[in-house]
């Protein structure tokens, strides 16, 4: 049981018992005086039967009348069981039921006497020297035929009677009491009950939403103050609890956001310690959120630079860009953007900080204007050499027939030359763009090698070079045959380009991952040479544009450097894989690994 009902149920208790004591002793007090008002009407009552049933005036002397009357008053006793005394007008006893009259004192002056010689009848209660105890007496007078009071005649009974009557009218009304206040207890307890239990729930499911239970609700009760507090309470939970959805949401949705974006999130507190950090701004800072969450930014471990640009953002409270270069984990080129986070109210209350990786833009910037340089560069020679016979044609060597031919020749080469190498560029910038879209077919390897290496034969064959193939014959793979057909014409002309007269270019096919039904997921395209091979510390750059081994060697070959370069991308564009080992002296053998479906 709460404090506050077993408070009320004693607040009703006393209340209730109290009222009902109240009630019940003024009860008491009116039974008791309509009890001896009944009882001294009874009294009168009884006073006038008798006054009727004896003559009263008898004449005689008084030792005659007091017989007579002390006689009469001993009979009148046996039938009404009180004390019965006749007084003669002048005071004096002539008869009593009890008493000898001859050793009675004139009772002329005994108040209930005197009040009935007043009255009409006389009514006290006194002690009684006589009987020694507590008496009522009731007196009338007696009158003759002319209305003359003769006497009086006097009933008394004794108050123990009365008392007794009167008491256990008090044990009745006390035990009736009792019942009442037991009763009166288990309605208090009720009642409180009643009012109380609402109460204590909506206490309980306030308690509940305090330690975030938002389902919890108040039954619904009644339709007054106590019932319209329990609705407000739902009322109030309900919304808490929509809006609790709601905040969650969101909190999931910037969750959602902060993990998923590319930009690193870092976020400084007032206190200057790091409080937030997307996963994107672990992975550039190459610290787990676990190392810097909750650290001051200057104790955390991180770059030098980075920690003084934090200090000025918040020394200055203005926002600060800059490009930095960490080199830790990775060398990477970072774009920091720190600003300081103002609310209305207060100065500052942290840095927001998005760091941006770069590196790849940069390179690409790198790429693109080097690539623009290597272009004009590679352009600028032929066009010289074009530009130089043509003018020292023009300057006369025109006569020289045998002169003139072979400076014709030259730039008739080199302006084939200058063609290839820009339709190389444009080939490689279409492959880059990725403007054309992957044409995608089953293509029958053993047929579309072969078809390959006969474009290729009358070259092989002005080098007495040997160009052989070894594939199986179900070998099928999807692929663009365009580009498949590029790859391998453009490797096995470098095998032949590179290798000296009398040498063996070699196309290989093996399956690679074959199941035992011979199904295969994966096919190996091996392409190699017996030629001169490629010196170590060129080999991780073979696969750049215009990167050539040697200058002359390739000049002479034709070639324009952008070859394994177009092969890789397309290698790419298959999903494949491309390696090269070689030996100088020798011989090369580039690799290619595709998937067989796409
Ligand atoms: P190029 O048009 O000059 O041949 P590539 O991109 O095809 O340009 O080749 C780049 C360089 O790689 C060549 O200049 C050459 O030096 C070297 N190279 C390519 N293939 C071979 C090979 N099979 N054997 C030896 N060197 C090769």
């Amino acid at each position: 049981m709460t404090k506050f009902r077993a408070k009320l149920t004693f607040i009703l208790i006393l209340l209730i018992g109290c009222s009902m004591l109240i009630a019940g002793i003024f009860m008491a007090k009116v039974l008791e005086n309509s009890h001896i008002k009944s009882l001294q009407d009874n009294m009168e009552r009884e006073l006038q039967v008798i006054t009727a049933t004896v003559d009263w005036n008898r004449k005689g002397t008084d030792a005659e009348l007091i017989s007579y009357y002390t006689e009469q008053a001993k009979h009148l006793k046996e039938a009404t069981h009180e004390r019965v005394t006749y007084v003669r007008a002048d005071g004096k006893v002539l008869g009593d039921s009890d008493q000898r009259p001859e050793q009675m004192d004139n009772h002329l002056n005994r108040p209930e006497i005197a009040s009935a010689a007043a009255n009409g009848v006389g009514y006290v209660t006194r002690y009684s020297d006589t009987l020694k105890e507590n008496m009522l007496y009731a007196a009338i007078p007696v009158k003759n035929e002319a209305k003359e009071t003769t006497g009086f005649l006097r009933i008394s009974m004794s108050l123990e009677q009365v008392g007794k009557s009167i008491r256990s009218l008090w044990y009745f009304l006390i035990s009736g009491l009792i019942i009442l206040f037991l009763i009166a207890g288990i309605v208090s307890y009720r009642i409180a009950k009643g009012i109380t239990y609402p109460i204590e729930k909506m206490t309980k499911v306030a308690q509940q939403i305090t330690n975030m239970n938002y389902q919890s609700r108040v039954p619904a009760y009644s339709n007054d103050e106590v019932g319209q507090l329990g609705q407000a309470i739902n009322r109030m939970s309900e919304s808490l609890q929509q809006q609790m959805a709601r905040i969650q949401e969101n909190e999931r949705r910037l969750q959602g956001v902060m993990e998923n974006m590319m930009s690193g999130i870092m976020m400084i507190d007032r206190e200057e310690r790091i409080m937030l950090l997307n996963p994107a701004a672990e992975y550039i800072l190459g610290f787990s959120s676990q190392e810097l969450l909750g650290k001051k930014y200057n104790e955390a471990k991180q770059q030098y630079e980075f920690t003084k640009l934090i200090q000025e953002c918040i020394e200055t409270q203005d926002p600060i860009r800059d490009e930095m270069v960490f080199y830790y984990p990775a060398e990477r080129i970072l774009d920091i953007h720190l600003s300081p986070i103002a609310h209305e109210d207060e100065e500052w209350s942290g840095v927001l900080i998005v760091i941006h990786d770069i590196t790849a833009v940069r390179r690409l910037e790198r790429m693109r204007s080097e690539f623009v340089a290597n272009v004009s560069h590679e352009l600028k020679t032929p066009i010289a050499a074009v530009k130089g016979f043509a003018e020292t044609l023009l300057a006369g060597a025109l006569n020289d027939k045998e002169t003139a031919v072979s400076f014709l020749q030259i730039i008739f080469d080199e302006s084939e030359r200058l063609n290839r190498l820009i339709g190389d560029i444009l080939e490689l910038s279409k492959i880059e763009s990725k403007r054309i879209p992957m044409n995608f077919s089953p293509i029958y390897l053993p047929e579309f090698l072969e078809r390959s290496l006969s474009v290729l034969r009358k070259e092989a064959e002005k080098k007495h070079i040997e160009l052989s193939m070894l594939v199986d014959d179900d070998i099928y793979i999807e692929a663009d045959e365009d580009r498949l057909r590029q790859i391998i014409i453009n490797l096995l002309s470098n095998g032949i380009a590179y290798t000296h007269d009398g040498g063996k270019v070699k196309v290989r096919v093996e399956p690679l991952d074959m199941n035992a039904d011979g199904d295969y997921e994966r096919l190996r395209l091996i392409v190699s040479d017996t030629g001169m091979g490629i010196p170590k510390k060129d080999l991780p750059r073979i696969f750049e544009r215009f990167y050539r081994v040697d200058k002359a060697r390739s000049r002479s070959s034709g070639g324009t450097g952008l070859g394994l370069s177009i092969v890789k991308h397309l290698v790419e564009l298959h999903k494949g894989t491309i390696r090269v080992d070689s030996e100088v002296g020798v011989g090369t053998r580039f690799t290619i690994e595709l998937p067989v479906i796409h």
